[in-house]
């Protein structure tokens, strides 16, 4: 058991001061330093340098690890031409991309304060990397396909990924199941999917009306998606339309990334079947997509969490940063309680969706926590501080285990 006494600490209810931690790999229980050292006698006191914060680890419930390998080579500002530019470069970023890079991002998404993700995969090539890395690992296994003549062949390599996934044992590594999206995964393709998810009892996401294009395509098989199928799969019409595509996720609460083209009703759909909306403000921006009204979001009651989306769309997949672009997106929302709305978003409603115990500093959650030095005497801090200030970590906590040494967070 170990106690740690920092000056602030993040719940989910807000900041709290003069209150301290005991862990050892949950957290215990959070309650003033003398009921703590009477009731753990032979706990070990970490010493906390002055002016920190301990907040719980961020979660990142939606990247692309496999375009790891992209800087400048993809193209911006439009869904179509970005995406044109992606089947242009895939081969390419693929090639450059290995175990040995993944890891790399892994542990700068580590010492940035990430301790746990959910990874989209489309070819695997990501799993080794997300096996031995340190974070927890939502590993969701991409079915991809909108030819009909192509659906034995892509369900069988689907069906091979997540089995090598399941194969894994490592503690804090669990499967998943992507649909890619509406626009390009076939329903019987989608069907057999989601049959197998349930069977396994295996978490579900989706890509959803991340784009006008795709909202047109899906509405009535016109728009700029219409030469982008005609040219690459001879296909004429949408696969999907929204209704129908929503109507096979009825009674399996899935992880639904953007949607910022969703209608209200198509809101309060995701809302009556328990789906949470992901949200990549920063990818959507470098997309060309609409900005996603939260505030609808949030009306409709929609469950919204936060991600960087990958490096495909995303300059950096650091978490704060994902928090400080909504932070200054989202202006029609009060400063201080979106805030706190984002660092939950980014933190226990995000560990719930993805179904870990972490996220949150509370009794029996995972001990993953973050050290933050605030370097200044302050009797108060608020939410949008710990957004803004790219204070240094000290610390990251993954099952009550120090991740980058410990000796940082001494005085
Ligand atoms: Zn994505």
């Amino acid at each position: 058991m170990k106690i740690i006494t920092p000056s602030f600490i993040l719940l989910s209810s807000g900041l709290v001061k003069n209150l301290s931690v005991a862990f050892d790999k949950e957290v215990v229980l959070v309650a003033p330093l003398k009921e703590l050292l009477d009731r753990f006698k032979d706990a070990q006191t970490i010493e906390c340098k002055a002016d920190t914060v301990l907040m719980p680890g961020l979660v990142n419930p939606h990247v692309h690890l496999e375009f790891c390998a992209n800087k400048a080579d993809l193209q911006y500002g439009s869904f179509i031409p970005w995406l044109h530019s992606v089947i242009d470069k895939r081969e390419e970023l693929l090639s450059r991309c290995d175990t040995k890079l993944i890891s790399q991002h892994l542990e700068q998404m580590l010492k940035g304060g990430t301790t746990a993700i959910g990874a989209i995969s489309s070819y695997a090539l990501d799993l080794k990397a997300t096996a031995t890395a340190a974070q927890k690992v939502r590993f969701f296994s991409e079915i991809i396909g909108s030819s009909p003549n192509m659906v034995d062949a892509l369900y069988g390599d689907f069906v091979a990924r997540l089995d090598e996934s399941m194969g894994i044992t490592r503690e804090g590594f669990y499967s998943g199941v992507a649909i890619h999206s509406p626009y390009s995964v076939h329903p019987v393709l989608i069907k057999k999917a989601l049959k197998l998810a349930k069977e396994r009892d295996l978490l579900t996401t989706a890509h959803l009306l991340e784009s006008r294009a795709e909202r047109e395509w899906l509405k009535s098989s016109s728009g700029e998606f219409k030469p982008f199928f005609q040219k690459f799969l001879s296909q004429d019409r949408a696969v999907n339309d929204v209704d129908g595509f929503l109507k096979l996720f009825r009674g399996l609460p899935t992880l639904m990334t953007h949607a910022n083209y969703a209608n209200i009703d198509e809101l309060k759909e995701l809302s009556q079947e328990q789906h949470t909306l992901i949200h990549c403000p920063i990818s959507n921006r470098l997309l060309g997509s609409k900005k996603l009204d939260l505030h609808k979001v949030q009306e409709a009651k929609v469950e919204w969490i936060l991600a960087s989306d990958g490096l495909s769309s995303n300059y950096t997949l650091d978490g704060f940063e994902q928090m400080r672009a909504a932070l200054m997106m989202q202006d029609e929302l009060e400063l201080e309680p979106f805030a706190l709305e984002l660092l939950n978003g980014a933190t226990i409603r995000a560990a719930d969706a993805l179904k870990l115990n972490c996220g949150a500093i509370s009794t029996g959650r995972a001990a993953d926590m973050l050290l933050l030095d605030i370097s200044s005497n302050t009797e108060q801090i608020l939410p949008s501080h710990i957004i803004l200030h790219k204070y240094p970590i000290l610390e990251v906590y993954i099952d009550g285990k120090a991740q980058l040494g410990e000796s940082h967070g001494r005085s």
